[in-house]
């Protein structure tokens, strides 16, 4: 596993759970995943020694890091079984190459313009204001993102991110957002886990609904065009599309080449969850069955719940007996930093999403 953080340590459990062993490259000493694996690798993505030791002692590497260099996955796989490849994580990972996949293949998309110098800010008559200017590589969580209303203030927040390259997109007037996740095989079977409703707080994820509540019809389009996308990328491996809607229409926001912090309720929630998914896709065993025996909704735990020195009031959860608590086992809370998240389970949507957001309140998460 390349990368060390919560999704690794889920893909971890699942793998242990399955009886395998594994080893997880990354360069933090405290990382989640590499506290529980067989062997941690401390160092960095692209260290010659750790990649050999890697290709010495495992059949299959994947990722759960999108930021990992797809160089690393191509030497790699030349000595294993690399999933997703090298080029699928290369066009999910850089905005530029993104947005620019999904205007080639068809896929409905936001209005972008790729911004590389100052002279690329489009006129004010372009459409694209009010906008977001977004750095085309190593954003996440909201994070390398600014929003513009006029060129001014695009050349402007250009200019803070160091002259890195960036996207700037037209800000749409968005209803709700909803994500697909789904699993496919190196023979190009599919399955794809339910449709999530997804709400966010300051551009990071806060809570998940599933199945997402709107029309059928934008769930399933939803779906197809996940699947779309995992085709013409020749995926293989775990993948998260993430949707705008807008009037009942549907844009590809993004896509993440690994699990999906939106598909956290299929862990609770689903006969197979998304890192069992995971561990099936990278070793060749058939994919799960993705049904969803219950409602559920997520909801984020950030380190902005924890009180100085202190921790949220446990007890409110545990009080929940439908409740499932997930904690990644992270060093220290920071404001904005994924400590862990809950999912409530149920029968009806609505009222699992009522509990939810009750028990959110009651542990201090303030409303949007
Ligand atoms: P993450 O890693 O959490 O997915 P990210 O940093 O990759 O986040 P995006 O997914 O691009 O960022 O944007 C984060 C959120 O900001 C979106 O989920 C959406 O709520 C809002 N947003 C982004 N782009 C647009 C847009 N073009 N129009 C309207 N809202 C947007
Ligand atoms: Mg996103």
């Amino acid at each position: 596993m390349l990368g060390g953080g919560q999704l690794g340590r889920f893909f971890v459990i699942a793998a242990h759970e399955m009886g395998y062993k594994v080893v997880v490259l990354d360069p933090d000493r405290n990382s989640p995943a590499g506290k529980i694996a067989e062997v941690h690798l401390c160092a960095a993505y692209d260290d010659k020694a750790a990649l050999d030791e890697m290709a010495r002692s495992c059949a299959a590497v994947t990722t759960e890091f999108e930021n990992v260099p797809a160089a690393t996955l191509e030497y790699l796989s030349k000595s294993c079984q690399v999933h997703p490849s090298a080029s699928a994580v290369a066009i999910a990972q850089n905005r530029i190459s993104e947005k620019n996949f999904l205007r080639d293949h068809g896929f409905p998309h936001a209005p972008y313009a790729v911004i590389r110098s100052a002279e690329d800010v489009p006129a004010a008559n372009s459409g694209l204001y009010p906008g977001i200017l977004k750095v085309s590589r190593f954003g996440y969580d909201g994070k390398g993102q600014a929003r513009v209303a006029s060129p001014e203030e695009a050349r402007e927040a250009f200019l803070t991110f160091n002259g890195e390259a960036c996207v700037l997109e037209m800000r749409l007037k968005l209803d709700y957002e909803v994500s697909v996740v789904l699993a496919r095989d190196a023979a190009g079977n599919t399955k794809a886990f339910p449709t999530a409703e997804n709400a966010h707080r300051n551009g990071i994820l806060d809570v998940s609904i599933v199945p997402a509540r709107g029309s059928a019809e934008v769930r399933e389009t939803a779906q197809a065009f996940a699947r779309g996308v995992a085709e013409k990328l020749g995926y293989v491996g775990v993948l998260g599309v993430e949707f705008f809607v807008c009037n009942d229409s549907l844009y590809v926001n993004e896509m993440a080449p690994r699990p999906h912090n939106s598909g956290h309720y299929t862990i609770d929630a689903c006969v197979t969850g998304q890192f069992e998914q995971q561990v099936r896709a990278l070793c060749g065993l058939p994919l799960g069955d993705p049904h969803q025996h219950s409602a559920a909704v997520m909801v984020n735990l950030l380190g902005d719940v924890w009180p100085e020195g202190g921790e949220p009031a446990w007890a409110i959860l545990f009080a929940q007996t439908d409740l499932k608590l997930h904690l990644y086992g992270k060093h220290e809370a920071r404001a904005g930093r994924k400590m862990g998240h809950f999912t409530v389970i149920g029968e009806d949507v609505r009222d699992v999403l009522a509990a939810a957001m009750d028990i959110r309140k009651r542990i201090g998460i303030e409303d949007h």
